[in-house]
C-alpha cells in the first residue's frame, strides 16, 4: 500500500478467455466514500474475507476449457459477427457447446444480436422439454436429403452423389436451352450465350467475396436470373 492511499488489483478475462491484470488507486477518502455504500462487502473483507480472490476464482471457473469461436450469423444480409463459446476437453477436443453471443468487436453489430441470431445455439442444441437437459437438435439435418421427382419422401444421399446429380442437371439443362444468338430488329444476329432456364438465388451466408465468386461461375454458365441476399 502506499503511502495515503490503497491499491486495488484484480485480474480480468477478455472474451477470448485471456488473463490480465488491473490495478486502481484511490485515496483514502474515495475508499471510504464508496464503501460507505457497501458496508456488507466492507463487513465481510472486515471479517477476513477476500472478496477479490473469490470472484477471480468463480471467473476462472466458468471460463475453464472454454473456447470462443468468431463466427457470421447464417440468418441474414445483416452479417453480424457472432461469438460461440465451446466447451473443449484437455486434448481440445468438443465437449459442448455453452453459448452464442453478438461479438463486441464486430463493427457491423457491436455485440448486439437479435432473438434469431442469439437462437443460433439451438441449431445444434437444445434443452429437452421435460428433464431440461442439453441435447443435439434431433431435427438438425446432417446430411444432404433428396427428393426424387414425383415422389413424397426425402432420401439421404452422400455429398458425393448430390454433387453430381447437381452438375449432370446443370449441364443437361443447359445444353439443351442454350442461346447462342439473337436476332436484332433489323435482322441481324448478336452472339449472347445465355440459359434462361436456370436460375441463382444466393443465401444468406454468402460473403462479399462468396458472392463474387458464384456471380463469376453463373456468368459463365450463361446464367442471366441471377439474385442474392445482399451481403456486407
Ligand atoms: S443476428 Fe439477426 S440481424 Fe444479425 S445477421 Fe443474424 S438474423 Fe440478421
Amino acid at each position: 500500500m502506499v503511502q495515503g492511499a490503497i491499491i486495488f488489483t484484480a485480474r480480468k478475462f477478455n472474451k477470448w478467455g485471456k488473463e490480465s491484470v488491473v490495478s486502481m488507486k484511490v485515496t483514502r477518502r474515495q475508499f471510504l466514500k464508496v464503501t460507505g455504500a457497501t458496508a456488507a462487502s466492507f463487513a465481510l473483507v472486515d471479517l477476513g474475507f477476500d472478496l477479490q480472490a473469490t470472484a477471480s476464482a468463480a471467473k476462472e471457473l466458468r471460463i475453464k476449457n472454454v473456447t470462443p469461436t468468431p463466427t457470421v450469423c447464417p440468418y441474414c444480409a445483416s452479417g453480424c459477427g457472432l461469438v460461440i463459446y465451446a466447451e473443449r476437453d484437455a486434448n481440445g477436443n468438443f465437449v459442448k457447446l455453452l453459448s452464442v453471443h453478438g461479438d463486441p468487436d464486430n463493427p457491423i453489430n457491436q455485440g448486439g444480436a437479435c432473438s434469431k441470431g442469439a437462437a443460433m445455439f439451438n441449431l445444434r442444441e437444445i434443452y429437452d422439454e421435460r428433464t431440461g437437459e442439453q441435447m443435439i437438435n434431433p431435427k438438425r439435418v446432417q446430411k444432404p436429403l433428396y427428393r426424387a421427382p414425383g415422389s413424397d419422401k426425402w432420401e439421404e444421399k452422400d455429398w458425393d452423389w448430390m454433387l453430381d446429380r447437381i452438375a449432370e442437371k446443370i449441364k443437361e439443362t443447359r445444353d439443351s436451352n442454350f442461346i447462342h444468338k439473337e436476332k436484332l430488329e433489323d435482322g441481324s444476329e448478336i452472339i449472347v450465350n445465355r440459359t434462361e432456364r436456370i436460375a441463382s438465388i444466393g443465401g444468406s451466408g454468402l460473403d462479399n467475396e462468396e458472392c463474387y465468386i458464384l456471380s463469376k461461375m453463373m456468368r459463365a454458365l450463361g446464367v442471366v436470373y441471377l439474385e442474392t441476399q445482399a451481403r456486407i
